[in-house]
């Protein structure tokens, strides 16, 4: 199951089951009146989910109501929104991204499609293709009378060429069209683009709502999920979807520092390497006298090596940043577990092991 409700019908329409986006949902379609919005926040805390709400919103034709308690969830127009095709919103996200969102997961978008053969592998950007067809969508007349929405996410998958072509749009603005681009890093984006949209900031949604949501979606221990993920219940979720339970994410730091790779067996790379930085972050904030944040702090060996948890933090950055592995994910995770293991060594096991070098002087 996705862990994106679409389910206007169940949960009211907008903000798309994810309860934390009524109260920005409402804000913004009472005060952001610009042609370009960029909705931004700290991870995955729902801004796609905001857009398509937004722009369900303003295609909403239940015009007796006040803006702010639009979408209707059930006019012709929201009716269209909720089958994902509606002929006055346009979405681009990369291929690959489809099926995780939700969104057309057939891969029907002939806009980002033009053009391409069939066999390549799903793209991870959005192209320089569904941009200008994006822009021909934009200076085109509304369908339904109530304007036109493009929703870009992430944003920042944009290539170089993409954005340029973008950028022109948010300049001289054709047409009737209005844009939502999403983004976690918005830093990344061309400054121009950002200087174009007006800023909606999504901040971690509060603890309650997050723990509520994923209660409802029966996850036990949410607490500990929520804080594995950084406060972002989407992808707490997510480590759910993975099999990767409270119980296995409170195990793990002693399982990495007893070298114990099986640990993370099946997460696949992003993941176990993502566990693995935070392993790292909690340990090196404990030898310093701080705070844990990914993990209670009994969970974490307590004075690991600073100089050794850099290097494996260089390591693991250096991996996360190689993206695509010719090698075998699983010899990866070996290795990286194995340099984990090294780094997270008590000073008393420290010597112990030094004591066996110098007995046997064998690696
Ligand atoms: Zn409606």
């Amino acid at each position: 199951m996705s862990a994106r409700g679409t389910g206007a019908s169940e949960e009211g329409a907008g903000e798309r089951a994810l309860p934390w986006l009524a109260a920005p949902l409402r804000r913004t379609l009472e005060t952001r009146r610009a042609h370009a919005l960029l909705i931004h926040g700290p991870g995955d805390v729902g801004q796609f989910e905001l857009a398509l709400a937004l722009a369900e919103g303003w295609l909403c034709e239940a015009t007796d109501r006040p803006l702010a308690d639009r979408p209707c969830g059930r006019c012709a127009s929201c009716k269209l929104h909720a089958a994902q095709s509606h002929p006055d919103l346009l979405v681009l996200v990369p291929e690959a991204l489809r099926e995780a969102l939700g969104w057309d997961p057939g891969g029907g978008n002939e806009a980002e499609e033009a053009g391409e053969g069939s066999k390549r592998k799903p793209s991870k950007e959005i192209r320089v293709e569904a941009v200008r067809a994006a822009i021909a969508f934009a200076s085109t007349t509304s369908a339904r009378g109530r304007g036109k929405v493009v929703v870009v996410h992430p944003a920042e998958r944009m290539n170089e060429v993409a954005a340029s072509a973008f950028l022109k749009t948010l300049e001289e603005p054709a047409g009737e069209a209005r844009f939502l681009l999403c983004s976690a890093a918005p830093d990344s984006l061309l400054p121009t683009i950002r200087s174009r949209c007006q800023h909606v900031v999504l901040p971690v949604p509060p603890i309650a709502d997050a723990t509520a949501w994923l209660a409802r979606h029966g996850v036990a221990q949410a607490g500990v999920l929520l804080a594995a993920s950084g406060g972002r219940p989407q992808d707490a979720l997510g480590l759910i979807e993975r099999g990767i339970d409270a119980a296995g994410w409170l195990a793990l730091p002693r399982r990495v520092a007893a070298g114990d790779a099986t640990a993370l067996q099946g997460w696949g790379l992003p993941t176990a390497l993502d566990a693995m930085q935070k392993i790292c972050h909690d340990a090196a904030a404990l030898a310093c006298g701080g705070a844990t944040r990914y993990f209670p702090s009994d969970r974490v060996p307590s004075d690991a090596n600073l100089g050794a948890l850099l290097r494996w933090s260089r390591e693991l950055a250096r991996v996360a940043a190689e993206g695509e592995h010719p090698w075998s994910v699983d010899l990866a995770i070996e290795s990286l577990v194995g340099q984990g293991r090294e780094a997270l060594k008590t000073p008393r096991s420290r010597a112990r092991r030094q004591e066996g070098f110098s007995l046997n002087s064998t690696g």
